[in-house]
């Protein structure tokens, strides 16, 4: 692929998603693209799938049928009917460390000081020396706003303080593709705008994310594009402006009604 059409293509592009737990059928069809540099706020109810299908992009859950593709100078597979096709000669742990990962819980190993949460994967999965690994560490701190932190343990730390280690965690990976989940739905509502600035100014820096999140204010200020998710299939998708303010589907002016 040339420069150019590696740079029109999407980074993510996802067709006919479907996965089932048993007898529930969780993602029915999905179809989406996000293009590098983008932000895509999903939105949707609780159990409509959102969680799932950040899961599936990140290898922690196989689809049933269709596929997840991401690709770029470094990452490119593809599930097809449930196999994994075009791996090249990367396994999905290389693979997977291209792609940073934010949970509603923080998930921080409690045992360790904030510097080792961030020096931990760097050094394990891709080898790279301590010394350096640490000094990027003190650089991805100060962008989040906690120099001088790296020696506190996580549970000295507030709820927001503690999730924007778990944002500086992945990008210390440099991934080409963030994923948050609920990133400020745990946090005492005083702390959640500190959180969604540090997202803001990672998508001001044209990081491509993934975002789910019911903040409504957030989305309609950083989200490129924003997809609604109900019972497993994309009911709305666009500008923020257009599904925020005009929603079409019943489920989802239901959603923003009662969220907004
Ligand atoms: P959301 O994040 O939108 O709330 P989820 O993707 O977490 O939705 O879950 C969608 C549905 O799938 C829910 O009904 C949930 O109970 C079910 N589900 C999710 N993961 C599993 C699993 N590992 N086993 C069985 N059911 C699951
Ligand atoms: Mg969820």
């Amino acid at each position: 692929m040339s420069a150019a059409a590696a740079a029109e293509s999407p980074l993510v592009r996802i067709r006919g998603l479907r996965k089932s737990f048993g007898a529930h059928q969780v993602l029915d069809g999905v179809d989406l693209d996000v293009r590098r540099g983008e932000v895509t706020v999903l939105l949707g109810p609780s159990g409509s799938g959102k969680s799932t299908l950040l899961r599936t992009i990140n290898h922690l859950e196989r689809p049933d049928a269709g596929f997840v593709e991401v690709s770029g100078d470094i990452i490119g597979y593809r599930y097809h009917a449930g196999r994994l096709h075009e791996l090249g000669n990367r396994s999905i742990t290389r693979q997977r460390a291209r792609i940073g990962m934010v949970f509603q819980q923080f998930n921080l190993f409690p045992h360790l000081t904030v510097v080792e949460n961030l020096v931990e994967a760097p050094v394990a999965v891709r080898g790279v020396p301590r010394r350096q690994a640490a000094a990027r560490a003190g650089e991805l701190l100060e962008r989040v706003g906690l120099a001088g932190r790296g020696d506190a343990y996580p549970k000295q730390l507030s709820g927001g303080q503690q999730q924007r280690v778990a944002i500086a965690r992945a990008l210390a990976m440099d991934p080409d593709l963030l994923l948050f989940d609920e990133p400020t739905s745990a946090l005492d509502p005083e702390l959640v705008g500190e959180v969604l600035a540090v997202i803001k100014d990672l998508a001001d820096s044209g990081m491509t994310m993934i975002v789910v999140t019911h903040e409504i204010g957030f989305a309609r200020e950083v989200a490129d594009t924003v997809v609604f998710l109900d019972e497993g299939r994309i009911v709305e998708s666009g500008a923020p402006a257009e599904v925020l303010a005009r929603p079409r589907h019943e489920r989802a002016r239901a959603f923003l009604a009662a969220v907004l």
